[in-house]
């Protein structure tokens, strides 16, 4: 130990002390301007070897490990005053007095360690602190109370009193220098050039493998080109890209041309990494923190259904309504993200993982290549039946087009469907980590229309129910409003939610003599809208919706042409429809002639109340 580990290398010496980096912590800690944090960072950096700055850099953040990765302390101020009392031989009641008019542990350790002069300093290496901080951070379990205090007691006597200060804070969790990443890239860039001519290309590479101590250590060992090295890497998350965004779909085919439309789904962004050999996931979150322990319903699909070694995927995780298929809005799939009650939650609502994006698989970068080759590969690692009940991951839909009138459809008949709007993708475009680059446009509506009124609907027919439902045979109902011109009932939402059990059995019971087993003639009904039993026009309900909305699938108000090719039918102007229906009550009273006409709800949809969000 101590000076004669000192070794000079290409790099600078090796074996520098902790005690010369606390020297550097404090000038940085002591400093408000960046440019100064900037160039400290350089030069300690220029007197590292490449093995010290990928630690060292770990240490200037207050960690052992990269930000992504889940390896906390674990350790109180208590505890740590506990170690600094053993280390110290101090009274405790004269400590926690210090403490007081500190106000903070690292300087009250400081100025006991420093009238301590008795002690035998060792002067440990940067690296040998860094070893003892890790065993620290890594130990858990039985008696890992007692192992982390024991090293925290072993580290405040070899070290000066300078170094305590700021040795106490890493277990505490409270080291922050007051500089970011930024900051440390810029630095990189100096540490290179003396300026920051280098900042981009290094930025571009950490938006690829944000692990500053990794970024740094190749760059200390091979200069700039050691960025080469920097590529997507198992279980280290990659930035993620991000979508611009307009509210009008000329402009998006302008810009994109023919691209690919995909529902915009309103849950929350997962990045997975997957390893086959080792059986293990990690999820991340679109800021980068590491969420596998919340989500065991998504690791198991994703154990199940991934064909690839190793992969890595991003998708939209949103909760599913396993009795009726329904997905569910995001303040119910915003409950599945918490820290206790993890299964329970997960069996009552479950995730579906909407993939759109592949950026590894089995030793191949997947980055660089455009959006319809990533689309091809990954429908190729993903083994799933196609069946949304028994699928947790779902490949996202896709509509082609270059026809701004059939993406405003789309876009109306995604809004209706609960989700946000849709993501329109560049067809030939990388994908861009970290950046907010025009190859995704989002398009999703700046305000949030609302009816007051409720809609009185003739209930039409019903789909068997799965789950718990299926006790009840009814999972969801068509309804539909009165078209007076054609004397026709048209459909304008499937309800699937929001029924209490009797309710249910109500509707079963109350429908069960108006069976008929064709669809009746005075029904109008899209056939993606059709029901597994027909109900003959009795039964009223009233329903309340969040607002009305354009759907292709609903009938209600809805004009029809013939296609180019005059074969088929095309929609022109797409139906009305409920975005989030609920059943008020049953309206006994009511005839189904008098249930809500068309007219009416394009008076209501013409006069609903548009915030801005
Ligand atoms: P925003 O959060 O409004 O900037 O929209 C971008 C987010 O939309 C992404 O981060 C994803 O979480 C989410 N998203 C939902 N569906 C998709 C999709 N099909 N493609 C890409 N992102 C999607």
């Amino acid at each position: 130990m101590g000076a004669q580990r000192v070794l000079v290398t290409k790099w600078g010496r090796f074996g520098m002390k902790f005690q010369e980096l606390a020297i550097y912590f404090e000038k940085i800690e002591s400093t408000a301007s960046r440019l100064e944090i900037t160039e400290l960072l350089a030069s300690l950096f220029k007197e590292l070897t490449p093995y010290e700055m990928g630690k060292t850099m770990y240490l200037l953040q207050g960690r052992v490990v990269p930000l992504f990765e889940k390896v906390e302390f674990g350790m109180a101020e208590k505890s740590v005053i506990k170690s600094a009392l053993v280390a110290l031989q101090v009274d405790r009641s004269a400590f926690m007095h210090e403490f007081e008019k500190q106000g903070d542990v690292g300087r009250t350790i400081e100025i006991f360690k420093k009238e301590l002069l008795t002690f035998e300093q060792q002067d440990l290496d940067i690296l040998e602190v860094y070893d003892a901080l890790h065993t620290l951070a890594c130990s858990n379990g039985t008696g890992s109370q007692e192992v982390k205090t024991n090293i925290l007691v072993h580290l405040f006597r070899e070290l000066d009193s300078l170094s305590c200060r700021f040795l106490a804070r890493i277990p505490m969790g409270t080291m922050r220098l007051g500089f970011s990443d930024m900051t440390v890239l810029d630095a990189f860039s100096w540490m290179l050039t003396g300026g920051k001519t280098l900042r981009p290309q290094i930025e571009k590479a950490y938006h690829v493998r944000p692990d500053l101590g990794y970024i740094g250590n190749q760059l200390k060992a091979q200069g700039i080109d050691g960025l080469e090295q920097v590529k997507p890497t198992l279980f280290t998350p990659i930035l993620m890209m991000r979508a611009e965004r307009t509210n009008n779909p000329a402009e998006i085919i302008e810009k994109l041309g023919e691209c690919v439309i995909e529902p915009k789904y309103d849950g929350f962004r997962l990045q997975v990494h997957y390893q086959k050999k080792s059986g293990e996931v990690r999820l991340y979150s679109r800021n980068l923190e590491d969420v596998s322990a919340m989500y065991p319903d998504v690791i198991a699909g994703i154990q199940k259904e991934i064909t690839a070694d190793e992969l890595i995927l991003e998708g939209e995780a949103i909760g599913f309504d396993p009795h009726t298929g329904n997905f569910l809005p995001f303040q119910e799939t915003v409950q599945r993200k918490r820290k206790y009650d993890i299964a329970e939650k997960a069996k009552e609502i479950p995730l579906k993982l909407f993939v759109f994006e592949i950026l590894y698989a089995n030793g191949t970068s997947y980055i660089q290549s455009p959006f319809m080759e990533r689309r091809n590969a990954l429908e190729g690692f993903v083994a799933i039946t196609g069946d949304i009940f028994q699928d947790t991951i779902t490949l996202a839909p896709q509509l082609i087009t270059s026809d701004a009138h059939a993406l405003e459809i789309y876009f109306d008949d995604a809004i209706t469907r609960g989700l946000e709007g849709v993501m329109a993708k560049k067809k030939e475009g990388v994908y861009q980590p970290g950046a907010r680059g025009s190859n995704w446009i989002k398009f999703k509506r700046s305000y949030s229309a609302k009816i007051e009124d409720t809609i009185d609907c003739v209930v039409m027919g019903y789909d068997y129910g799965r789950g718990k439902r299926a006790d009840f045979g009814i999972g969801a109902f068509l309804v539909g409003v009165y078209d007076e011109e054609q004397d026709m009932f048209v459909t304008v939402a499937k309800i699937g939610t929001g029924l209490t059990d009797e309710e249910w059995k109500d509707l079963k019971s109350t429908s069960a003599a108006q069976i008929t087993e064709k669809q009746p003639a005075l029904y109008l009904v899209d056939k993606q809208m059709s029901v597994d039993i027909w109900i003959k026009p009795s039964a009223v309900v009233e329903i309340k919706a969040d607002e009305i909305t354009r759907s292709p699938v609903h009938t209600a108000g809805r004009v029809m042409k013939a296609s180019k090719n005059g074969n088929a039918l095309q929609v022109d102007i797409p139906g009305f429809a409920l975005r989030f229906p609920r059943l008020q009550r049953f309206r006994t009273d009511r005839r189904p002639e008098e249930a809500t006409t068309v007219s009416e709800v394009k008076s209501m949809f013409e006069h609903q109340v548009n915030t801005h969000s």
